[in-house]
């Protein structure tokens, strides 16, 4: 079965580039599924996790939004930035979460941008999430 030609690249590198049977994506409007040969479709994404799946395989990776343009040919994600569980530093994620969430419980007092802070808490769960994915599929091992 012909795969789905894949492309995540960042503003600093590519994180992934190859085939996969299928990728979900978290989209703006609700996760998105996309199979080989899906209409072509141009959606924002959100701070989630994407999940590529080959054969047996998945990889997990953390996004911290961005787009996503499915092309007759290719479906190509252009984040703020990607990270494979491996690279998650859990400790900064942690640090990143915690001063979110103090950020937003002081919003009203600091005058805080509350957007911002909440995007950025999104992104820490984002981070914490696949790299708990993947641990708890390596302990499966
Ligand atoms: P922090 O407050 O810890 O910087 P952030 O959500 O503001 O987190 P981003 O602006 O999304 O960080 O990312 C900046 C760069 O740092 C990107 O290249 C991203 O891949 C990397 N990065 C951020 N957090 C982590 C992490 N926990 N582990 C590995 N790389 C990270």
């Amino acid at each position: 079965m012909p795969g789905i030609k894949l492309d995540i690249v960042t503003a600093e590198r590519v994180v992934y580039s190859g085939d996969a049977d299928m990728v979900l994506a978290p989209g703006a409007e609700g996760q998105l599924g996309i199979l080989p040969h899906h209409t072509p479709l141009m959606a924002t994404l959100l701070p989630g996790e994407l999940r590529i799946k080959k054969g047996a395989e998945e990889i997990s990776l953390a996004i911290s939004g961005g787009f996503l343009e499915v092309r007759p040919d290719r479906v190509l994600v252009l984040a703020d930035s990607a990270e494979r569980a491996e690279e998650i530093d859990i400790d900064r994620a942690e640090a990143a979460r915690k001063r979110a969430r103090e950020r937003l419980s002081q919003r009203r007092e600091l005058g805080i941008d509350g957007a911002r802070a909440e995007a950025a808490l999104r992104r820490s769960l984002a981070r914490l999430k696949v790299a708990e994915t993947a641990r708890r599929r390596k302990s499966k091992r």
